[in-house]
């Protein structure tokens, strides 16, 4: 199988860098062909502006959805968009990897979200009227494709925990698991999470590869996240509210999970 993992983090020599080495020659060992996008190395940019467009002109106001549209579709992209875009479509899996900083990805990341998720690529895909509201929340580009996030927390898992302060990591999550993942059309696996990570001494570092490898070892056979598809009947469209029969005592993200 073809991975694409798209790493976040601007220190090799960090937890996280040590991981990504390890996640890389397990996978391989295992006769996976893995492509790493190594976002700092890279220098990539991560502001999504006109330059986004070969075909910039700086008399006309810039649309940040109506400008990647016009580039994706007549492929006057940036380079560099064009070639992460071909990454995603060679995958049959992508890990992002990152540290959890202020609840969600580096900005960095993030950036590559907004820029790589082109209009028409990720979004912008398939019919939209009152009937139907597009191919997105289980179907989409990145259809058949599974996703799952890497993710290191300083804060302790009971911080995260149901009744934690910090909101469950599941909430915290969300955003990018359903919103980023899901949203395109991606099969979520569970994330992999790292708590409390200054207290990672040599033993507790070999726990974390053992865990981690396992995942990768089930990535092919590991359930999704049971995300409702937009359009399998759990929606009213176009309101695209649940259905007055579907959990009818939850409200918030977790009555988005079947
Ligand atoms: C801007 C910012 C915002 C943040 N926001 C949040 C937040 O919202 N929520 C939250 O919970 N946390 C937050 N944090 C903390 C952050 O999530 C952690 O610092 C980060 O996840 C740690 O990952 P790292 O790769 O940088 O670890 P490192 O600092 O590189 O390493 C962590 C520990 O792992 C050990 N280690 C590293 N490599 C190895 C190895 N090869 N073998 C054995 N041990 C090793 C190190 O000795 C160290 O003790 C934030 C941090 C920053 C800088």
């Amino acid at each position: 199988m073809n991975i694409l993992l798209v790493y976040a983090h601007p220190e090799p020599k960090s937890l996280n860098g040590s991981l990504k080495n390890f996640s890389v020659k397990r996978l391989e060992d295992a006769g996976h062909v893995v492509r790493v996008s190594d976002l700092y190395a890279m220098k990539w940019k991560a502001s999504l502006d006109a330059d986004d467009s070969m075909d910039r002109r700086s008399d006309m106001r810039f649309d940040p959805a109506l400008d990647s549209k016009r580039a994706f579709e007549t492929g006057r992209q940036s380079e560099d968009i064009a070639l992460e875009q071909d990454k995603l479509r060679w995958a049959d899996a992508v890990i992002l990897q990152f540290p959890l900083w202020w609840f969600s990805m580096p900005a960095i990341l993030k950036g590559w979200v907004e820029r790589v998720y082109a209009y028409g690529f990720a979004y912008g895909v398939g019919e939209h009227s009152d009937a139907r509201w597009g191919d997105r929340y289980g179907e989409g580009t990145m259809a058949g494709k599974r996703a799952m996030l890497i993710v290191t927390a300083g804060g302790w898992e009971s911080h995260y925990s149901p009744r934690g302060i910090n909101g469950p990591m599941d909430d915290v999550l969300f955003p990018i698991q359903h919103g980023i993942l899901y949203y395109p059309g991606f099969d979520v696996l569970p994330p992999f999470v790292i708590y409390r990570t200054s207290r990672i001494d040599e033993a507790g570092f070999s726990r974390i590869r053992d865990a981690l490898g396992q995942r990768l070892d089930d990535l092919w056979n590991t359930t999704p996240i049971p995300f409702r598809p937009q359009n399998g009947g759990a929606y009213d469209i176009p309101q695209l509210t649940l259905r007055p029969e579907v959990a009818p005592d939850q409200v918030g993200f977790a009555a988005h999970t079947g």
